[in-house]
Order: C-alpha cells, then structure tokens, then sequence
C-alpha cells in the first residue's frame, strides 16, 4: 500500500473539518474540482456515523485522521449518498461499519468497482480496495445517531442513478452528496438532466438552512437555485442545438457560458449536452451513455489538455 500524503496545491487549501451543527462535522476539500469531494460526520453519545468516503488511498487515511481527531467513538455507520469513486473508493476505511447506501449505488459500485481511475491517469489513487455497500434501501430509509434521526431519501436518477440525501430534520440540515455542486459545473452524465430537476424540487422542499453539498463550500439553500439556472441553460441550450443539428461538442465549442463561465470544470457541459440530447430524443433517464467517448470530448473541448485534477 503507498502512504503517500495529500498532495499539496498552492493553489487550493487543505482538507479542512468545520463543525456545521453541534456534533456534525463537514470535511471540506476545496475547490471543490474533479475528485475534490466533501464528507461528513455526526458524533453521537455512543457512536458516529459518517457520510461519504474520499477518493484515494491518502485522501481516505486523512480523513480517516480528521473523524478521529472530532472523536474517539466507534465509526458504526458509513453513509454513500451515491456511487461515484470519489465518494466512496474510501470506504475500505470504514470497512468494519455498516455502509448503508441505496441498492442501485451498491450494483453500480459492484459493477464498476475503480474503473473511473483509468481516466484520470495524473492521479496517484494509491491501493482503495472496492468496499461495496452492505445495508441498502429503494427510496426511504431512516437511521439514528443515538437519538438524532437522518432520513435517507432516494432522489435518483438525478447526478447519478442512485442518488441519495441525507436529511436532518431536528438540525435543518441536509448532506445533498452530488445534487448540490457549490462553485462547479454540475456533471449529469451518468445521470439525468430532467430527473435532477425534480431531485431539486424534493430537496427544496425539505426546508433546508444549512446544506453540505457534494463539492464545494458549506452552504445555504439559495444555491439550489444556482444548480437549478444551470440544468435549464443545459436543457435550452440543448433544444436550441437539436433544432439545428448540431452535435453536442460542436454546440459546447461554440457557446457562450455566461454566468456559468467561472464555475470550475466547464468540460462537463459537453457530457451534459448529450444527456440532455439523449432525454430530448425519448431516451430513459438514466441510460448509460459512452463513457470513453465523453472523456475525448471533454479534453478535445479544453484544448486537448487534460483535466485539470488536484486530487
Ligand atoms: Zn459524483
């Protein structure tokens, strides 16, 4: 196994853990960019329970390290919000807990195990072995922190097939995973443009104050209506492109980003497009599409360099 250290980026801070609510932790990594994830933990009387992994060996034992510094109390619980390696490649951390997740994100994780690494050839992933869920659930499922409840709510397909939020009612605060990117492009390509549209909605109405999203900064609800401006630029800009035939890379080349031109990982616009695509033309929510073939793109959209990826 390598114990290589986080790498360190002038540009981005550290990984950083920020108490959010009494007993509930965030683990940020800024900037929030490819890979960069957040996770959390919520410390009970007896026992904590911890939502989401990272996504390298080094990122897992260093936040493995930051729960351990908020608390000595057995981790007896990990929650996956969805299936994505840079959530959950970490799990092999927590691999004496219950990792609870819904069941398509346990398939997904079976069915791609660390697939996603090949295209991100710069990052040193280290040794993460696949850590399936072990406790799944269709659309609802709640579990208790001692007596605090989290409600598990399934609002897939959305950023992935198999999204899930995390719900704290008594704190009104909600762990969104990838149905909230703070500061960067919203990546439907394993997911659905319109199904995450609703997924908004339900979130939205739950009533959140303080929202831990799946990159970025701890925010407030107002940044649901950033994520929601952005799928409706995708959706307009994709009518307008079928309309014409243009192909979706064509489309994103040519096309002025506007507000959303400052938000990290632009390129996703591209596998963005052809979801969109996809939905306009009848296809399910959700279908795979071809993920080789989106990675090209996206480099060829960036000039053909590679992505930019701190992790
Ligand atoms: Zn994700």
């Amino acid at each position: 196994m390598s114990s290589a250290a986080v790498p360190v980026h002038a540009e981005i801070p550290p990984p950083a853990i920020q108490e959010v609510s009494k007993g509930i932790y965030a683990y940020i990594q800024l900037d929030g960019s490819w890979f960069l994830n957040n996770a959390g933990c919520i410390v009970g009387r007896s026992s904590t329970t911890v939502i989401d992994s990272t996504g390298t060996e080094a990122r897992a034992r260093a936040f493995h390290a930051a729960v351990r510094q908020v608390t000595q109390l057995p981790v007896t619980t990990l929650v996956n919000t969805h299936s994505h390696g840079d959530h959950t490649h970490g799990n092999f951390m927590f691999a004496d807990s219950a990792i609870v997740a819904s069941e398509l994100c346990r398939r997904e994780i079976i069915a791609s195990g660390n697939a996603a690494n090949a295209l991100f050839p710069m990052v040193d992933f280290g040794d993460c072995p696949v850590t399936p869920p072990t406790v799944t659930f269709e659309e609802r499922l709640s579990l208790y922190v001692d007596d605090l409840k989290v409600e598990l709510i399934f609002v897939g397909p959305a950023h992935t097939t198999n999204d899930i939020v995390a719900w704290i009612p008594e704190r009104k605060l909600l762990f969104t995973g990838d149905i909230i990117f703070n500061g960067g492009t919203p990546f439907a390509l394993g997911g659905s443009v319109g199904g995450w549209l609703v997924a908004l909605e339900r979130i939205e109405a739950l009533g959140a104050e303080t929202i831990v999203p799946g990159h970025g900064s701890v925010c407030g609800p107002e940044v649901i209506a950033d994520v929601r401006a952005y799928l409706q630029f995708v959706q307009e800009t994709a009518k307008r492109g079928m309309e014409a035939g243009t192909p979706p890379l064509e489309l994103a080349q040519d096309l002025d980003l506007g507000r959303f031109k400052d938000l990290h990982d632009t390129e996703r616009l591209v596998p963005n497009l052809h979801r969109a695509y996809s939905e306009l033309q009848g296809k399910p929510w959700g279908i795979p599409l071809d993920y080789v073939q989106m990675f090209r793109e996206m480099l060829i959209y960036n000039g053909n360099q590679p992505l930019r990826c701190l992790a």
